[in-house]
């Protein structure tokens, strides 16, 4: 057990959006843009991404409290 210092690389870098990890089942959740076309704020965003305009209209990424 002294092997401690070795920096290990993180398997999956976090989500520039909404900061978890994502493993190769949620790529697309996390990567691929969603065209939702209301909101300018969220636009191209993908759906993990949650707007925080107050007054977003949009499905996909309207925040859910
Ligand atoms: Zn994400
Ligand atoms: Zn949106
Ligand atoms: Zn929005």
């Amino acid at each position: 057990m002294t092997r401690s210092t070795e920096t290990r690389r993180e398997e999956y870098l976090p989500c520039l959006y909404c900061g978890q990890r994502y493993g190769p089942d949620d790529v697309a959740l996390h990567t691929e843009p969603v065209h939702c076309g209301r909101c300018i704020t969220c636009v191209d965003k993908p759906a993990c991404f949650d707007c925080r305009l107050m007054y977003c209209v949009c499905d996909v990424h309207q925040y859910r409290g």
